[in-house]
């Protein structure tokens, strides 16, 4: 190497060690890739807010809908990998998504940096709440005799909703109209105006209404009952212990993203799931919180990778059975 080159990549070396000691030097974008007031976006802005204060920068939601998330996240991959943007994945968007797009522009495994686990989210079954099942053994019946009558929301094919829903309806053996949103936020908006009849979902945008008696809950997926709803049966409870299934919400980073950054985005995430407050607003809405070990990258990388296979069994046998 000549003197020049080596002064010039010495500089360079600097300046980038430089800007990482310095990071983050202005806000961060965190792409949801659905609609405000849906799970990943709530969960997003609870995490996003105690992050920005750990972090001395605002961190930014902008949600990028489409596609079941694969939009937005297929935007998160192509993103410069600098630490000024992020993501919040999901079960869908980093688990099922390969199993029913072919021709995905991502690989959650290979163009990702897992930054961490931010929450734990149970799956409900829930309906408008004039729809005439009155319990989970009802609406089995009801589902079964009406089933090309129901017209089922969810966030679109691959999403959380999308693939709990499938298995529910493959379980039942039911064919109802799938009507996609961009989000379960606009979805729930319609389960609560009466437009759709059902769904499955998230916990955390479900628990207000479901408190306001706006929607009808039927049980939770979960093997216990959840502290924010210890009304609400667990499937196995209400009759239906074949469908068990549980989703979260995680950070990730494109792939390249610096070691050090995703250290400190990690700190953040952290600091933010021991927060008092913090912890208090997802708990309320029944996520559920790791604890450290399950906070970690590499917790993170293994659950994906886990879940990528799961999912890949449990959608090509349903293919195969259609
Ligand atoms: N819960 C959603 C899903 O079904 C998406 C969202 O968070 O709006 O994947």
């Amino acid at each position: 190497m000549t003197k020049r080159l080596l002064l010039f990549a010495t500089l360079l070396g600097l300046g980038a060690g430089a800007a990482h000691a310095a990071y983050p030097e202005r806000p961060i974008t965190l792409i949801v890739p659905f609609a405000a007031g849906g799970p990943t976006d709530v969960v997003a802005r609870i995490v996003g807010d105690h992050m920005s204060r750990t972090l001395g920068q605002q961190v930014v939601v902008e949600n990028v809908t489409g596609a079941g998330g694969t939009t937005g996240t297929t935007r998160a991959a192509q993103a410069s990998p600098d630490g000024y943007t992020i993501m919040m994945g999901h079960m869908g968007t980093h688990g099922a998504a390969p199993a029913v797009y072919p021709n995905l522009k991502y690989d959650p495994v290979k163009d990702f940096v897992p930054i961490g686990l931010a929450a734990g989210t149970p799956i409900l079954i829930v309906a408008r709440k004039n729809f005439p099942p009155k319990d989970l053994k009802e609406f089995i019946t009801y589902a079964k005799a009406n089933s090309e009558k129901l017209n089922e929301a969810h966030a679109g094919v691959g999403s959380v909703s999308f693939t709990t829903c499938s298995l529910l309806n493959s379980i039942l053996d039911i064919k109802p109209t799938r009507v996609p949103y961009q989000g379960t936020g606009p979805a729930l908006n319609d389960l609560v105006g009466g437009q759709v009849d059902y769904m499955c979902d998230q916990i955390v945008n479900l628990t207000p209404q479901i408190q306001a008696g706006s929607i009808k809950a039927y049980a939770i997926a979960t093997e216990k009952r959840s502290p924010a709803l210890p009304d609400l049966p667990t499937t196995k409870e209400g009759g239906l212990p074949e469908f068990q299934v549980s989703a979260w919400n995680a950070l990730f980073a494109p792939k390249g993203t610096p070691k050090e950054v995703v250290t400190k985005l990690n700190g953040a995430l952290v600091k933010a799931l021991d927060d008092e407050t913090t912890r208090k607003r997802l708990l309320d809405l029944g996520a559920e919180i790791a604890d450290r070990a399950g906070r970690s990258p590499e917790a993170l990388q293994k659950l994906v990778t886990s879940e990528i296979a799961r999912w890949n069994k449990v959608l090509r046998a349903q293919t195969a059975a259609k």
